[in-house]
């Protein structure tokens, strides 16, 4: 249990030091934002150019080439999805705690999905966002999260006694990309990284920091689109929780299937490039 109340009391000048305004640890003023406008005039005439469905409590891969646009569709009820995102050579991987670093708790319209180290980039930007009237909700909740990590057995196991649960969105995503990629199970699996979780609503509470999860607001025909700034392989898995309202690494929720769409427009968006790996030399100081 954690610690609410405090073995120490506090110093005389406790209010002062708690009074000292936040900065916010990573501006991004100066990033160059990407066009949406661009971005958005480049649906005009697009095409579709596959289409996945993700049955319930489990993961299927699809593949975007840069330039084109996906877009994960809540179709028969509210589900939430955990996405995984990688070059499509596997080398580049989502970064949720620093695009989390870069912007925010959760992700909407304009936020970027960035690669790991040592690359650094925008794998895809978010271009629509149905949900984005939610905002931030009396708890501190909202949708589509970097906070999450996603539902694993590993933690199921170490909560429940032992238990065993092999349709967490982590097992999901390992199928998935096994049989996308014909890999081992264990060779799949150290692909599977942290998430951002699709539709699903969290914050933390306020008295003990605490990530907690509620009902999504998604309902069928809610989408999240994305625009890929390099050539992806994505994972999207319809997580066992359902809408996340009551439990997760269960068959006790109800679950729904989720769609995932590719487009490819007519043309690239006016003045788009795929954008460059980051500009550190990677010296380290040696
Ligand atoms: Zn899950």
């Amino acid at each position: 249990m954690k610690l609410v109340h405090p073995e120490h009391a506090p110093p005389a000048d406790a209010e002062v030091r708690r009074a000292i305004a936040p900065v916010i640890c990573y501006p991004v003023d100066a990033l160059p934002g990407p066009d949406l406008a661009a971005y958005r005039a480049a649906r005009a005439g697009w095409e579709k150019t596959s289409e996945v469905i993700v049955p319930p409590r489990e993961a299927s891969c699809f593949e975007v080439p840069a330039g084109y646009f996906f877009r994960v569709s809540s179709v028969e009820g509210p589900q939430v999805g955990d996405l995984n995102l990688w070059s499509a050579d596997l080398s580049e991987r989502f970064y949720s705690g620093k695009t989390r670093a870069l912007h925010g708790t959760h992700l909407s319209t304009g936020d970027r999905l960035w690669s790991s180290f040592p690359t650094l980039r925008p794998m895809a930007t978010i271009t629509e966002d149905t949900l984005d009237w939610y905002g931030f909700d009396a708890f501190g909740g909202s949708v589509h999260d970097v906070i999450g990590t996603r539902c694993d057995p590993y933690t199921h196991c170490l909560l429940s006694d032992g238990g065993q649960y092999h349709h967490c969105c982590h097992s999901n995503l390992t199928r998935a990309l096994a049989d996308a990629r014909g890999l081992s199970l264990p060779e799949a699996e150290r692909h599977v990284h942290d998430v951002l979780n699709v539709f699903m609503c969290t914050g933390f509470t306020r008295e003990t920091g605490q990530y907690f999860m509620k009902a999504s607001p998604v309902r069928p025909g809610d989408y999240l689109e994305f625009f890929a700034e390099i050539d992806l392989l994505g994972a999207l898995s319809a997580c066992p929780g359902g809408d996340c309202s009551a439990e997760h690494s269960s068959d006790m929720a109800h679950c729904y299937p989720l769609l995932v769409e590719v487009f490819r427009p007519s043309a690239p968006p006016a003045g788009w490039a795929r954008p460059a790996t980051s500009g550190y030399d990677r010296s380290h100081g040696r």
